[in-house]
């Protein structure tokens, strides 16, 4: 049996949104599985934060302050991550935002800030890190999208329109890139209880309802996510191109079981 059953012992990886709830999970998972993390995140103190919890526990990790909406920025740390850590053999674009907003009334320029950071960032980030990707002869994209790609998730502004481009991103990059080497996947979280998501479980009972719709029976974790993360990223996946993982306990199944059917 191999030390490094992974394969991913010493390779470079990319963490965008590296300071928050899921971000986090990943960033550590990887660097548990022998990786050397770069954190990116529009908050540089969080990103740090999470880096030197990681330097703590004998990992390599560097936190450099990103806005991925802003190309400069992105092409700047990117290149500040090559400088302290070597070129990139994953991206996992895990940055993203969710903000209320009605299809009737919501103001376009509010529509299109989220689809510059959950959208458009991903592809920004994609092309930055692609020639240290193509320096090494390929590499691993991972896009964390949602059951919200493919299930319209109301009162969001264009929070569902923006996981499903990211889908159709991931799947085209999947062809375009695939033959220089790079795959793409995604993996699309369930209910995850996070910074993000925090607010909802603040109510009184929403834990539990929420814990009543799904298969499994509990609200994922990030450490759910980062495991199915690490898998696509590493050479375990390495014939995994295009593909979607969904990591939600089943919650994507359940409209016949809670479909009233007499008899059944
Ligand atoms: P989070 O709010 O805890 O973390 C998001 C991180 O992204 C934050 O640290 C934030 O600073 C960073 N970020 C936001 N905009 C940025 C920008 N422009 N540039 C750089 N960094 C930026 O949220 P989370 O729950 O950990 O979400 C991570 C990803 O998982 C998101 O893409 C989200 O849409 C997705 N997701 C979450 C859930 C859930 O239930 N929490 C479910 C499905 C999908």
């Amino acid at each position: 049996m191999t030390q490094d059953w992974l394969g991913l012992a010493g390779q470079v990886a990319i963490v965008t949104g590296a300071g928050g709830g899921i971000g986090s999970a990943i960033a550590a998972e990887l660097a548990a599985a022998g990786a050397v993390v770069g954190l990116l995140d529009r908050d540089g103190a969080a990103a740090e934060a999470v880096a030197s919890r990681l330097r703590d526990l004998g990992a390599s990790a560097v936190a450099t302050a990103c806005d991925i909406t802003d190309e400069a920025s992105v092409r700047m740390a990117m290149e500040t991550t090559r400088a302290a850590l070597g070129d990139a053999a994953i991206l996992v674009n895990n940055a993203g935002i969710l903000r209320p907003g009605a299809l009737a009334d919501i103001p376009i320029a509010q529509w299109n800030a989220l689809l510059a950071v959950n959208l458009t960032g991903c592809l920004t980030c994609a092309q930055a890190v692609r020639p240290q990707m193509l320096a090494r002869g390929g590499g691993s994209l991972v896009h964390i999208a949602s059951i919200a790609a493919t299930n319209p998730q109301p009162r969001s502004g264009a929070y569902s329109p923006s996981k499903a481009g990211v889908a159709m991103l991931s799947r085209q990059l999947a062809l375009e890139w695939g033959p220089d080497g790079i795959r793409s996947n995604i993996v699309s979280p369930g209910f995850i209880r996070t910074p993000m998501s925090e607010a909802f479980y603040l109510a009184p009972g929403i834990l539990e309802r929420r814990e009543a719709m799904v298969p499994r029976g509990r609200v994922g974790t990030p450490q759910d996510i980062a495991d199915a993360v690490t898998f696509l990223a590493s050479a375990r996946a390495s014939y995994v191109n295009g593909a979607e993982l969904l990591v939600d306990g089943g919650l994507d199944q359940v409209m016949m079981e809670l479909t009233p059917r007499p008899g059944f």
